[in-house]
């Protein structure tokens, strides 16, 4: 399955903590890394002031379900010190499933299409970027649109 993975971080060394976030995707044996985004610094919206993030999206090849996926992210996100601390708050790392191939899930704990990502610029570009909306996969997309 194609998944498209929203990536964020605005605390320590940005650039590390997504760049060994990735290394432990890739370690992951059902998970194959294919396309990653270029990296755009961004102005946080919403929380409490904060620094900046640096956001992207990484595209993969998985075999996991998408609540399988969500806990390998979770655990990842673990793993490079994310502590939850206030909505919307500063965070050394967030992996966020935006698209899983064409499937729609509303479960509770669990979204997909990311339902936010729509009017976040910072998703939508870096998704663009490597997702040319003619190979996206829009039906999830078009559902979403439809009942706004
Ligand atoms: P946010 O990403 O909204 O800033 P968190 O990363 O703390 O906040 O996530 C909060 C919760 O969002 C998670 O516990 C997870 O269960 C839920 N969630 C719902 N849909 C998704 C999704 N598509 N990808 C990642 N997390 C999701
Ligand atoms: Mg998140």
């Amino acid at each position: 399955m194609k998944v498209f993975i929203g990536v964020g971080s605005n605390l320590d060394n940005r650039k590390e903590n997504i760049q060994k976030a990735i290394e432990y995707l890739k370690s992951d044996p059902h998970v194959v890394v294919q396309q990653l985004s270029t990296f755009i610094e961004t102005d946080s919206e919403g929380g409490p002031p904060q620094p900046k993030y640096l956001n992207g999206v990484i595209q993969i090849e998985t075999g996991l379900s998408p609540r399988e996926l969500l806990s390998v992210l979770q655990s990842i996100e673990c793993r490079l010190g994310r502590v939850r601390a206030v909505r919307n708050g500063p965070r050394t790392i967030d992996l966020d499933i935006l698209l899983y191939g064409n499937i729609v899930v509303e479960e509770p704990g669990l979204q997909i299409p990311h339902p936010r990502m729509w009017k976040r610029t910072f998703v939508m570009k870096p998704l663009l970027e490597i997702a040319p909306y003619a190979e996206m996969e829009i039906k999830p997309l078009l559902k979403k649109i439809n009942s706004q």
